[in-house]
């Protein structure tokens, strides 16, 4: 008889989250974080894993349990090769490990994880759950930029999408929340955390998604700039001087709402507004404009929406940013009701008025119970 715990490992470059859930009902029965991995007394991966079997094993629940069925590690580049949850073998390995140039800053610390962790347990099922994989499904007309073919395959440039486990997990749930099937509900998913991104899902299936080849593009993110125009690139390398590093860094690190108004951070933003604050206002307004154009777009990609659901940090506790994404749309069948938006909760819920044909929700986004769900499923085949 195989146990019902999944260890879920999400391994980043300066830290590494772990939830222990069990499958027989949801439950956590620990969780934690080890960061500043690097500096000071964690070392390196290796040391902050065996911290995690430490803490682990400190509440009776060690990596050595046979009630642990798997470990589930979130990897968050799976390129085109990587489209299901995938029992991690030394090939599987190397080939996320080939993977590493379209996603320098979260392959490589993903990959140590995995490795540290079979080292512990060897003997144990390990499974990588990709954030791209959701998106794997996303038809060549909307994956697909419009640049030379031959180039673009050459280097692997298209569409991949990330944040996919939330995606998945939150328009299954909107399905649940109306009562109804995942493959009857069309749903454009609003994902804002300090990271952002939308997608749109056609009865349960990804068609489009705001993120491209990295997480770069797409929605006003905490600190990224979203979309831009590319020449903006050529003109900062051109006429300012600067290195592909040194924009890179300007694009990813200091510019979204950060760059725009110093803050990166929805609930200061929002008290500077409330002081009156200019910069803190046309910050807002620009992350607003963009996510209107977004679910604006969605709409006419999907032809017929059911539901707009709003997750992650912003989505899922600012009021204000969905109140101000979804005023004026009744001609798209899409109103919110004032009262019910302002409620604060912690369980998904519905916001949309009662005469609105289009169904608004906010769902917790739950990523850790999403991996460790099809980790459990590929391991209890
Ligand atoms: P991450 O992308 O790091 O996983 P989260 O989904 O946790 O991010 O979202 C973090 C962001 O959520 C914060 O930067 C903040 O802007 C926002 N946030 C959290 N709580 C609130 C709140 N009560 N009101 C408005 N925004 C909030």
């Amino acid at each position: 008889m195989r146990g019902t715990r999944v260890l879920v490992l999400n391994s980043g470059s300066s830290s590494v989250k772990y939830q222990l859930v069990d499958m027989a009902d949801g439950s956590r029965l620990a969780s934690g974080i080890v960061e500043r991995i690097g500096e000071g007394p964690v070392a390196d991966h290796s040391a902050a894993l065996k911290q995690v079997a430490d803490e682990l094993s400190s509440q009776g629940l060690g990596l050595d349990s046979p009630e642990l069925a798997a470990v589930g590690h979130r990897v968050v580049h799976g390129g085109t090769r990587f489209t299901e949850p995938t029992l991690i073998t030394d090939e599987v390995v190397e080939e996320i490990e080939k993977l590493i140039p379209l996603a320098p800053l979260h392959n490589p610390a993903n990959v140590t994880g995995i490795k540290v962790a079979r080292e512990l347990r060897p003997d144990l099922p390990q499974v990588a759950i990709f954030d791209t994989a959701f998106h794997s499904t996303i038809p060549e007309r909307a994956a697909r930029y419009a640049i030379d073919t031959a180039t673009a395959d050459a280097y692997g440039i298209r569409r991949y999408g990330f944040h996919g486990t939330s995606h998945a997990y939150v328009s299954r749930a909107a399905a649940k929340l109306l009562g109804k099937d995942p493959s009857e509900v069309n749903t454009i998913v609003l994902h804002l955390g300090n990271g952002a991104s939308a997608s749109a899902v056609e009865g349960g299936v990804c068609v489009d998604t705001s993120m491209g080849l990295t997480p770069l593009e797409g929605l006003v993110m905490g600190t990224r700039s979203g979309d831009l125009d590319p020449a903006v690139i050529f003109h900062l390398a051109r006429v300012g001087g600067m290195s592909p590093d040194d924009i890179d860094t300007l694009l990813n690190k200091r510019s979204g709402l950060l760059g725009l108004c110093g803050d990166n951070d929805m609930r200061e933003i929002g008290r500077r507004m409330g002081e009156g604050d200019r910069a803190a206002r046309l910050a807002f307004d620009i992350y607003i404009h963009r996510l209107r154009k977004y679910v604006g777009a969605y709409t006419a990609v999907l032809g017929r929406v059911d539901a707009i659901v709003f997750t992650a940090g912003v989505g899922e506790n600012s009021a204000a940013v969905r109140e101000a994404a979804m005023q004026r749309l009744d001609a798209l069948g899409i109103e919110v009701d004032a009262a019910l938006n302002a409620v604060r909760g912690s369980s998904a819920r519905l916001i949309s008025a009662e005469g609105s044909r289009v169904a608004v929700a906010v769902v917790p986004t739950d990523e850790e119970l999403e991996i460790a769900t099809q980790a459990y499923a590929l391991v209890s085949d």
